[in-house]
């Protein structure tokens, strides 16, 4: 069976990475088993749902590149199908009209501690019912559920669960107005879909023996669950705002690709077993066991985020690199030509860990005056620093060839002619070059900067400092 899966986001909100990670798993699961993943907005809250939301969610998911299926389903426009599937369980009598006020039930809720409706309505005469519904009350309408055994399932992850019918009252599916609740829409949309897998949070397993109860009413097949554990924050509590769980795009915006993204929210509550967790999304795919899911609360931190990105980009083409950078600053290194670029990345995509993280270091490689850390002037231009940098313009002026090779063997033996501190007079060339003091090889720095560049920054350095 191929399997057809959905991620069903209430556009009330951002989509953040809970989210995301739920929509990765359903696309990893079905992009695994040559199945369907599918996007539905439900949209029937018509005053917190918003257009801004849908299309961040949308956004989100296509940056991603979880790119769904089919076309976008939307529960507002269902509303005619949702109205017909109650109307049948009304015919079916599987539900059942009730009128009891809210003057009333807030009685009975008065009366007992833990509120369970006590099926007035459901055992009233035909003609009482008809009665009400000549005069124009305004009632909802309630589902039949059976108070004896319980209702069970085999969720992927988290094992059989089973709560007793007793726990589970005759619930509404239609409000006064006659729209539908969330339980109801939920149903008919999967059963329409033909989602045959229901891949969500761990928040909505108190919503599953709702929905078999409304599967049953209508005899229809009812799917399987599998209920993915919480993201949690670095501190160990369920990831919210305060993290700084906001809409996705903030780590595309931080320079995040979407490649170590779903990378490590891949990780969140998964992994493939071996030792390897840097993997590309067609690896994920072809890894990917919902279940070997843990049922465990996974934490997602930055440091994990950090290093699995800063693999990535170790891994990935320059030229993809360059391609994402302009993307998020069209003017970067337009400087200099594309190959010198390409080269500045080859040095820097080791060391980085985000697009942004090498835009915010590279920025020495195109431009002449450099900026100075301050402190670290302090610290390195001193005593014998500047008659260093002087012997070395005059080094570097005479040398013809000018490769990272050579200039490292020079710049050795520099250092031990005039028996000088290694790490003190590669300081002070790099402070020069890059006015910083750590960074790629200081070689392949001289290199790329070229014999003019090199020797105008030391000059500059010594007049300036
Ligand atoms: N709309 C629900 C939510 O955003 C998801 C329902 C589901 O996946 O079954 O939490």
């Amino acid at each position: 069976m191929k399997p057809f899966v959905r991620f069903a986001p209430s556009p009330t909100g951002e989509l953040h990475l809970g989210g995301a990670r739920t929509a990765l798993f359903n696309f990893l699961f079905a992009k695994s088993k040559e199945g369907k993943f599918l996007l539905r907005i439900e949209d029937t809250d018509s005053e917190r749902s918003k257009k801004k939301f849908t299309d961040q969610i949308c956004d989100s998911l296509s940056w991603l590149g979880l790119e769904w299926d089919d076309e976008l389903v939307f529960q507002s426009k269902r509303n005619s199908i949702y109205k017909h599937s109650i109307k049948t369980l009304l015919n079916t009598g599987n539900a059942y009209r009730c009128f009891a006020s809210k003057k009333e039930l807030d009685e009975i809720r008065q009366k007992s501690s833990s509120y369970h409706y006590p099926g007035i309505w459901r055992y009233k005469e035909k003609q009482e019912i008809n009665r009400e519904l000549e005069t124009g009350k305004p009632y909802t309408i309630r589902l039949k559920t059976s108070n004896e055994g319980e209702t069970q399932f085999d969720d992927i992850i988290y094992g059989s669960i089973s709560i007793n019918n007793s726990e589970i009252d005759d619930f509404i599916i239609a409000r006064s107005d006659g729209s539908p609740v969330y339980n109801l829409t939920n149903v008919i949309d999967d059963k329409d879909m033909g989602i045959t897998h229901v891949i969500r949070g761990e928040d909505h397993i108190s919503n599953t023996a709702k929905q078999i109860m409304i599967y049953n009413a209508f005899g229809w097949e009812v799917p399987f669950f599998a209920h993915l554990p919480m993201i949690l924050g670095e501190d160990k509590k369920r990831l919210s705002k305060r993290h700084g769980a906001t809409g996705l795009q903030v780590y595309r915006d931080e320079g995040y690709q979407p490649e170590a993204l779903l990378n490590h929210l891949a990780l969140l509550g998964w992994n493939p077993g071996d030792e390897e967790e840097i993997m590309t999304i067609s690896q994920l795919i072809s890894k990917y066991d919902l279940s070997q899911v843990q049922k465990k609360g996974a934490v997602f931190d930055y440091k994990k985020l950090n290093w699995i990105s800063s693999q990535h980009l170790s891994n990935q083409k320059n030229i993809n690199i360059l391609n994402n950078i302009r993307s998020i600053d069209s003017k970067w290194g337009k400087e200099k030509t594309d190959d010198f670029c390409l080269q500045v990345l080859e040095l820097m995509k080791p060391r980085s860990f985000s697009l942004i993280n090498i835009i915010e270091q590279s920025g020495y490689f195109f431009h002449e005056s450099v900026e100075f850390n301050e402190k670290v002037v302090k610290k390195i231009w001193k005593n014998d620093a500047p008659k260093i940098a002087k012997n070395l313009v005059k080094l570097l002026s005479d040398l013809n060839h000018w490769d990272a090779d050579d200039l490292e063997i020079h710049l050795k033996t520099f250092i031990e002619k005039n028996q000088l501190g290694y790490g003190k007079t590669m300081k002070v060339v790099r402070l020069a070059l890059c006015g910083n003091v750590n960074g790629p090889s200081l070689f392949d720095i001289l290199e790329l900067l070229g014999k003019i560049s090199s020797i105008n920054r030391l000059n500059n350095a010594i007049t300036n400092f």
